[in-house]
């Protein structure tokens, strides 16, 4: 019989020096796999990532490349080819928003500035990662997990609708590249986070959002960071096996 020999555990997280992104990065490492840490400018908190990972006996390595961009995304999917091997897990995490404001009142160069960052980083690179584990490539398959958000559903009209509209596009795409991979051995799912406690609300204008909202969330509460990362987990883990397309809403009831 052919000795075939599988490629370690390894898992790209995109926007994982801080918030959800970190601490996704570091369940997966917890779990066993190599992991490589991207962001765009925080070089300190992606250090600190890293550092912690590393003590869980993994391997890791911080890659700096602005996802929006299709040719830093080529170099952070063949830095991770030459120093961590062949990708299993891709989480596609990055996201950005901008001021609450109506639709009106927001200018051209923040649609293409939201539009590019959360949607077309997730196109580049889920080419990227396909073209790594499809079998059809030789690969041996993998997960891909976008990270959405419940704006999707919501539309987040009088805040950022080019953010919720962003998020519709990455669960269209989800559920397309679902079918269309789905006998190349990859799966793709999706992980609708609601009011989550990050740094992500003062981008907004507003840090603490979550507080003003948390009564209206059945729960009553905000999510943590932690409760994300183990639904993305688990979508790209075996004990998700029969499940494609599909979503996780992980919003407290919202
Ligand atoms: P966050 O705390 O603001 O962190 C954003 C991360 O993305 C940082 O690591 C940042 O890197 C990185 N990043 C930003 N622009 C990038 C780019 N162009 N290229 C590469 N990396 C980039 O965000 P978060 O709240 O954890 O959100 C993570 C995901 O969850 C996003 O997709 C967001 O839409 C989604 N989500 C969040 C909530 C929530 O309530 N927080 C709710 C629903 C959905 P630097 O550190 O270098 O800046």
């Amino acid at each position: 019989m052919l000795n075939v020999i599988k490629p370690n555990k390894v898992a790209l997280i995109t926007g994982a020096s801080r918030g959800i992104g970190a601490a996704t990065a570091l369940l997966f490492a917890e779990h066993g796999y190599d992991i490589c840490v991207n962001y765009v400018a925080n070089d300190l908190a992606a250090e600190q990532i890293k550092q912690q990972i590393l003590k869980l006996g993994v391997n890791c390595i911080t890659v700096k490349a602005d996802v929006a961009n299709s040719s830093d995304v080529e170099r952070l999917f063949s830095t991770i080819d030459s120093e961590l091997g062949a990708l299993t897990v891709l989480i596609n995490n990055t996201g950005i928003l901008k001021t609450q404001s109506r639709l009106v009142d927001m200018d051209n160069e923040r649609f293409s500035q939201v539009l590019n960052t959360n949607v077309m980083s997730c196109f580049y690179c889920c080419k990227q990662a396909i073209k790594r584990m499809s079998t059809e490539y030789g690969g041996f398959g993998g997960n891909i997990v976008n990270v959405s958000s419940g704006a999707a559903k919501s539309g987040s009209p009088n805040e950022y609708i080019d953010y919720a509209a962003s998020k519709g596009a990455i669960d269209t795409l989800t559920i397309g590249l679902a079918k269309e991979v789905a006998g190349e051995e990859i799966r793709v799912n999706g992980v609708r986070p609601g009011m989550i406690y990050t740094d992500m609300h003062a981008d907004g204008g507003e840090p603490a959002r979550v507080d003003r909202l948390k009564t209206k969330i059945p729960l009553q509460r905000g999510g943590s960071v932690n409760e994300v990362a183990e639904a993305i987990y688990w979508l790209a883990s075996d004990k998700s096996s029969f499940s494609t397309g599909t979503f996780l809403d992980v919003t407290g009831g919202l």
